[in-house]
């Protein structure tokens, strides 16, 4: 295996702190633990919320919209502050977000400016929220009515999290709503829950006034606890699809976005540019220790194609270092947890004992795994048929783009893919058939900028992320009409 022991100094960062609830941070009796995940160490002890803190944060959030409204322009201003007030923290989270997560250094570094560039869009969007002219006199009989819709905020938003990108999938929940109008509840993963409180101090240090963004912490207890308050307008959840079910019941009438989970696919032609997919693949397939929701699980390689894309690929993946996340030579840090890494050796060999043939990789140290390719897989393996979340790809060999799209098409989920050509009449076909929120031709499912609309379809949930279609979803539509006299 090819893996380091820590090569760096970690220095202590041991944090207490509390929920943010109507602009005061308090502390509760019961107490959440994050830990460095590669190296074990205490890292912060944080309060959690229980029932009484749930109803007191949701009440706060909505006083704070029946208090006052804030404006466009200053809600612009506030969130463009709050990125100037990370930037110049841009150290001290980033160190924070490799502690909390495991994830390399270079990988929080990038999703560090991400979220400075999701706030500047937010706060970009937030002045221009526009409606639509109707115009009702195209209707027989109407004569001189004329329609416009506005857009309102939709109420206290409750945002929950996932641990995998605990600074920039929380920003894409938070900025776009506070961009349209709503107070917020924000309840991040408990795994890696330190990089919110960054972003919510920076808020409140950027003018944020009192109630509008409010912080809980503590496991899927804290989250149902939201679900179950009422005067909860609007839930934005990233996570696992059977959590996002959960939140879809307890919201009932309620409105919902949902980012949850996928077996993401990408498509190799044999016309395509090898010396762009080859690598392309590779960091999407193992980035984050493979733990994005458009990590590449599937890879489906035209037959002609197969062999020499196969020992390509292998090799370039078998350059990757596991290890210490803090060291700049490794390009795979651990996965969240040993239990996480178990589960995943399980499905392997489950796998290799249903006739799959190991390519590269299979083996793991603690939550350390290696990058792991897979042939001679079926569609009923678990590698093939559930969400992996770990640096393990299949590779399947394909005769026909028909059968291809079939197989990528054949299952539960449609968040993103990919597929690599030169062919542009094979591109503009598989855009119309693929079952997926997101297409990308020469990448990979992986390729997300910021302002895009992104979000999924089937089990993969619904609703759009992008703040300026974020904030089309946490507003209401209000039509206004006139009618001469
Ligand atoms: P998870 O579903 O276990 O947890 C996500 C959040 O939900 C956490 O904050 C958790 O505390 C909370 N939660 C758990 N039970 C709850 C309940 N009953 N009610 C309310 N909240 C509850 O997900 P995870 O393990 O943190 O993240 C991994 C999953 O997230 C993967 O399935 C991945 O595909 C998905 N994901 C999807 C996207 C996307 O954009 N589609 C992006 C990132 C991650």
């Amino acid at each position: 295996m090819n893996s380091r022991s820590t090569t760096t100094a970690v220095s202590p960062l041991l944090l207490r702190t509390g929920l943010l609830i109507d602009g005061m941070w308090e502390e509760t009796d019961a107490e959440l633990e994050v830990r460095d995940k590669f190296t074990g160490e205490l890292i912060a002890r944080l309060s959690t919320a229980g029932a009484a803190e749930v109803e007191r944060a949701v009440g706060a959030a909505a006083a704070a919209m029946r208090r006052e409204e804030i404006e466009p322009a200053n809600r612009a201003a506030i969130l463009r502050k709050t990125a100037e007030i990370l930037a110049r923290r841009r150290r001290e989270v980033v160190r924070t977000m490799v502690a909390e997560t495991g994830f390399t250094t270079s990988e929080c570094v990038g999703d560090f400016e991400r979220t400075l560039q999701t706030l500047e869009i937010s706060a970009e969007e937030a002045k221009r929220i526009v409606g639509e002219i109707i115009p009702l006199d195209g209707a027989a009989g109407q004569s001189g009515r004329l329609g416009y819709t506005l857009r309102v905020p939709v109420g206290v938003v409750a945002a929950i999290t996932p641990f995998n990108s605990p600074l920039n999938t929380v920003a894409h929940k938070v900025a776009p709503a506070l961009a349209a109008g709503n107070a917020v509840v924000l309840k991040p993963a408990e795994q890696a829950p330190l990089c919110a409180v960054h972003l919510c101090e920076a808020l409140v240090e950027a003018g944020l006034p009192r109630g509008w963004i409010n912080l809980l912490h503590g496991d899927g207890r804290t989250g149902a606890l939201l679900v179950e308050d009422p005067r909860v307008a609007y839930y934005t959840f990233t996570g696992s699809t059977e959590v996002g079910r959960l939140i879809q019941k307890g919201a009932g009438l309620r409105r919902t976005q949902l980012e949850l989970g996928n077996i993401s696919a990408t498509i190799v032609c044999a016309d395509a540019t090898l010396g762009v997919a080859i690598p392309r693949c590779v960091a999407t397939a193992f980035r984050k220790a493979g733990q994005v929701c458009t990590s590449l699980q599937r890879l489906y390689v035209e037959r002609s194609l197969f062999p020499t894309f196969l020992e390509k690929f292998k090799t370039a993946a078998a350059k990757l270092t596991v290890g210490d996340p803090r060291d700049p030579a490794t390009a795979i840090g651990p996965m969240i947890s040993e239990a996480e890494a178990e589960r995943a050796e399980r499905w392997i060999n489950e796998a290799l004992a249903g006739g799959a043939r190991l390519v590269l990789g299979g083996g793991r140290r603690g939550a350390l795994f290696q990058p792991t390719i897979l042939v001679d897989v079926t569609k009923e393996m678990r590698v093939m048929s559930e969400e992996i979340f770990s640096p393990v790809v299949c590779v399947i060999p394909f005769d026909t783009l028909d059968e291809a799209i079939h197989a990528v098409n054949d299952t539960p989920y449609g968040l993103a893919a990919g597929l690599f050509t030169s062919d542009l009449s094979k591109a503009l076909r598989v855009a119309r058939r693929i079952e997926v929120g997101s297409f990308h031709v020469n990448q990979t499912s992986s390729c997300r900028q910021d302002f895009m609309p992104y979000g999924g379809m089937k089990a993969s949930g619904f609703g759009r992320e992008g703040p300026r279609y974020a904030i089309r979803d946490m507003t209401e539509e209000r039509l206004v009409t006139f009618t001469p006299v």
